[in-house]
């Protein structure tokens, strides 16, 4: 049976007594005072339709809904006729709202959504849940809309072994260490990315991963959904002539066993080493990365660092 609140209604399954969260068996405050659930509300990530029945009765029952930006959750809620609170819980005021929120939580149940997709990916959300759960609150994360998950599934790469990167860095050199670190993964590979960046981040992933599968997402669940799958030559080609628009989700494959068999060409080590290097890596851990990499022996990729 439930142990409380209006919210686990219809659907409410018993939740488990495991970690930290606070069940009748298992209370982990001294106080019994009522204590609500702070529940992750997925949103649309471009279609409305894309909103569970059970995310609509959360944000209409709960007594608070935490908003990354109130104007836009407004529109959401109005086309459901729903007229709970809201409060703003964005980057910039997201420890100074933590009180707030909290004092919520002790009188009912406060729903956590961002403006589009799920709360806490490449969204506010972290710190609120880290400290919810701290403090022994139930912490419930509906399932539902994220461009992460529907980008992959329809990606046509392996879905088996998946790492999601956020945003890549926008600095040259930063984007390339970042892509140096990614490089000899097997997993397919996840990003957000800006239109007007698509191009370099797809030309340094050209120089860094090699010419690998990747598949530009955009607009996802839009009206002008698009997949672009091939080489990443081939993505770079399409999006010289057509001007990227819209939101992008990028995929790359992974490595490939036989990317770690065939040895890569100088030039592309000369390339990994100066990336490093001008990080301000040390050689010998950079010539130890880049023969990890590239197939090389370090010591050859070492003696091309004194070059
Ligand atoms: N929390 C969201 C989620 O779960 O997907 C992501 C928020 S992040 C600030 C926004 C980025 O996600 C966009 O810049 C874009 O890279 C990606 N994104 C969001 N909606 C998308 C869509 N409809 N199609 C493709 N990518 C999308």
């Amino acid at each position: 049976s439930c142990w409380r609140s209006a919210a686990c209604t219809p659907g409410c399954m018993k939740r488990s007594s495991a970690g930290t969260q606070r069940t009748p068996n298992n209370p982990t405050r001294k106080d019994l005072a009522p204590m609500g659930t702070l529940y992750i509300v997925p949103t649309p990530i471009g279609n409305l339709e894309d909103i569970t029945l059970r995310a609509l009765r959360i944000l209409r029952e709960a007594s608070l809904i935490a908003a990354e930006d109130t104007r836009t959750t407004r529109k959401l809620l109005s086309r459901y006729e729903i007229s709970t609170p809201l409060t703003s819980y964005h980057e910039h005021n997201k420890l100074a709202k933590l009180d707030t929120i909290f004092d919520a939580l002790a009188l009912g149940d406060v729903a956590l959504v961002s403006d589009a997709g799920t709360p806490g990916i490449s969204d506010p959300g972290y710190e609120l849940i880290q400290e919810a759960l701290a403090r022994g609150i139930p912490v419930v994360p509906l399932p539902g809309p994220s461009a992460v998950t529907a980008a992959l599934v329809a990606s046509g790469l392996p879905t088996d072994r998946f790492l999601f990167v956020g945003f890549l860095p926008r600095k040259a050199a930063a984007l390339r260490a970042a892509l140096q670190e990614l490089a000899p993964l097997r997993a397919t590979l996840i990003a957000y990315e800006s239109p007007n960046r698509l191009v370099a981040t797809l030309e340094a992933a050209r120089d860094v991963l090699g010419d690998r599968p990747a598949v530009v997402a955009r607009e996802l669940s839009k009206l002008h959904e698009d997949f672009q799958r091939g080489t990443i030559s081939k993505l770079i080609d399409h999006f010289r002539e057509n001007e990227p628009r819209g939101e992008i989700t990028l995929l790359f494959g992974g490595a490939v066993e036989n990317d770690s068999s065939e040895p890569w060409d100088e030039q592309r080590v000369r390339r990994a080493l100066a990336d490093r290097l001008a990080q301000g890596e040390p050689r010998s851990s950079a010539a130890r990365a880049v023969a990890e990499a590239s197939g090389w022996n370090r010591r050859e990729v070492y003696n091309l660092s004194l070059d």
